[in-house]
């Protein structure tokens, strides 16, 4: 079974023509409709998440300067983050989306799927920053966590830029692994997630960044997640899995080098539910509206076929592969970070 968790009221952080804007989310949803898939899913709205559920992540002092910015009219927290007098109020609401995907998923769901908006994965537990307020998945992290004890955790985050907020508040815990793939940080924002970067303290190992070269499509993004992320997850064993989904890694994204295609999503869609057997999806960005309602349609379509078994996981590896194998097109750069990767981790996982 797949639901979605989304409301209308996601309009209400206003943002104008920034290109995270309501538009996203009314695309998403109206492709939904036409394909018909709305009425084949479970759709259900999400309430505001409590302010307790966010203070466990984010300090007070953030969320009350947050809710008196907002008060007093909005504006610029820094050069690319925009917040109106609703932001505060619909932040809460887009954390009790990831919240209400959680508690899904905890009843029998197999996916659950936070559409929302503001975004969250660049949200520190002090800051805003790159058109994120509150982190989603960390408020849904910790509420599992708390309220249910949940144990251990898989975060996976396929946006193209590095989650440094959901990565710097998990970045001392051994119970969270948090995976991500995005471009090369030394090209796009927010200009960190090394390979270097791997935790801290008892944390150390649990922070697993892969890089990718600007150019790197399909082929390069299925080398790395067989390779890394399949044989690491089955050694974790996560009681939970998190994942971040962005499409601004598409070849048509006007933010990203990255040129992965529309065959891509459902790929790793079906990829992740069969690493995790049941998950949370939490939107985060995309920018071509286009690449973003195709794609998504795909994402949950691809969900679908594997939920009712009409595409086997090979199957799935060899549409996107255009049936060659996959290593053949692999860059001797990819090649070189995949064993960077693989010789930083040995001493926490044997892939
Ligand atoms: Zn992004």
């Amino acid at each position: 079974m797949i639901s979605m968790v989304y409301s209308p009221e996601y309009i209400k952080h206003e943002t104008g023509d920034h290109p995270e804007n309501m538009e996203r989310l009314h695309v998403i949803v109206e492709s939904l409709e036409k394909k018909g898939i709305l009425n084949e899913i479970n759709v259900s709205k999400p309430q505001i998440a409590k302010y307790e559920d966010i203070l466990r992540v984010h300090t007070a002092s953030y969320i009350n300067s947050l809710r008196s910015f907002c008060r007093k009219g909005g504006g610029y927290l820094d050069f690319d983050t925009f917040a109106s007098p609703e932001t505060y109020k619909t932040a809460k609401l887009a954390a009790g989306g990831a919240i209400k995907a959680s508690k899904l998923v905890l009843n029998g769901c197999n996916v659950a799927y936070s559409v929302a908006r503001p975004p969250g994965h660049h949200a520190t537990q002090d800051r805003a920053g790159g058109f994120c307020f509150f982190n989603n998945l960390a408020v849904a992290l910790e509420y599992l966590r708390r309220v249910h004890g949940v144990k251990k955790f898989l975060v996976f985050d396929f946006d193209v830029h590095y989650g440094n907020g959901t990565a710097e508040t998990f970045y001392e815990d051994p119970d969270v692994l948090y995976v991500s793939i995005h471009q090369d940080p030394s090209t796009i924002f927010p200009g960190n997630g090394f390979i270097e970067e791997i935790g801290k303290g008892a944390g150390e190992g649990y922070n697993l960044n892969i890089p990718m070269p600007p150019g790197s499509g399909d082929s390069d993004y299925m080398f790395m997640l067989k390779g890394i992320l399949e044989p690491v997850a089955h050694e974790f064993g996560a009681d939970f899995y998190l994942v971040d989904v962005g499409f601004d890694g598409h070849m048509d994204d006007p933010f990203s080098r990255i040129q992965l295609t529309d065959d891509f999503y459902p790929w790793i869609a079906s990829k992740m539910l069969d690493i995790a057997g049941s998950m949370v999806l939490i939107l985060e960005g995309g920018y071509s509206l286009g690449a973003l309602s195709r794609c998504n349609v795909k994402l949950i379509n691809g969900l679908r076929d594997q939920l009712t078994s009409n595409t086997s996981q090979k199957q799935a590896d060899l549409d996107v592969s255009r049936g060659t194998d996959v290593s053949e097109n692999i860059s001797p750069e990819t090649r070189n970070i995949f064993k960077n990767i693989k010789d930083l981790f040995s001493p926490f996982f044997e892939f």
